[in-house]
């Protein structure tokens, strides 16, 4: 079951929230030979970026970046600034994995947690603020937009199956709040049943459990390209 909710007031929660930051890609679609989170922009790493906006937040109290031990010196060096603010935690071989890392490197006092790819670095802080305050009265929230294009869904032969119906469509972005001892159960169970998705909201989904969605922001894009690190180039410049 999905709720739309549309947020124009920015309200805060009081409660702590967590945050864990996936960092630990190879970067293979944006074919620079490293993990993308890595690459300049501007004179600071892609992830420099994204935890700029994070420590901008009055919302997250705790931050984990979850990453490849190979990779380590170099994020750890790239983001500097806030190396003794956030804790390190060893990524898995898939998103999913990383995160399920994460969820168990969490203090056990954590009772909400927020995932934000560290590869959304357009991210605004306001964002994590608006998704704690929802948060308080949901166990899991996510951001997405809606879709402008119109989406075909193939066979395994690149032939149209079928044209879902667009007023229904929403892109997902992150982040993605959730209540902790909810989505460690998702993840167990995910981890029981072999099921793989590519962001935890797919696992609440699965189990029928509600998710609500916040309408995003287009800014916030997900640096998967070349195209979008130009992209992401001239959008910081107005946040910098
Ligand atoms: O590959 P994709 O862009 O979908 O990854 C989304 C986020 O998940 C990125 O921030 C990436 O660093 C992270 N990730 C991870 N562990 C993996 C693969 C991806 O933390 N094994």
């Amino acid at each position: 079951m999905l709720f739309i909710y549309n947020c124009l007031d920015i309200k805060f929660s009081q409660n702590i929230v967590y945050l864990l930051i996936p960092a630990a890609g190879s970067g293979k679609r944006m074919k620079a030979g490293k993990n993308k989170l890595l690459i300049n922009l501007k004179g600071k790493s892609l992830l420099y970026w994204t935890l700029k906006a994070v420590f901008q937040s009055k919302a997250i109290k705790w931050v984990g970046v979850i990453g490849q031990p190979y990779d380590k010196d170099e994020i750890i060096l790239s983001i500097k600034e806030f190396a003794n603010k956030i804790k390190w935690i060893k990524g898995g071989n898939t998103r999913q994995e990383s995160v399920r890392n994460g969820l168990n490197a969490l203090p056990s006092d954590a009772s909400k947690v927020l995932i934000h790819d560290g590869a959304r670095c357009l991210i605004k802080s306001e964002l994590f603020d608006k998704c704690s305050f929802e948060l308080e009265n949901n166990d899991a929230v996510i951001f997405a937009i809606k879709v402008t294009d119109t989406i075909k869904i193939v066979n395994k032969d690149n032939y149209i199956k079928e044209t879902p119906d667009r007023d229904f469509l929403y892109a997902a972005q992150t982040p993605q709040g959730f209540s902790v001892p909810k989505l460690k159960k998702a993840h167990d169970l995910a981890t029981d049943n072999k099921w793989s998705v590519t962001d935890d909201a797919s696992l609440f989904e699965k189990l029928n459990w509600p998710v609500k969605i916040i309408e995003g922001n287009s800014s916030n894009i997900k640096v998967t390209s070349p195209l979008d690190l130009q992209i992401a180039e001239l959008f910081i410049k107005n946040i910098s």
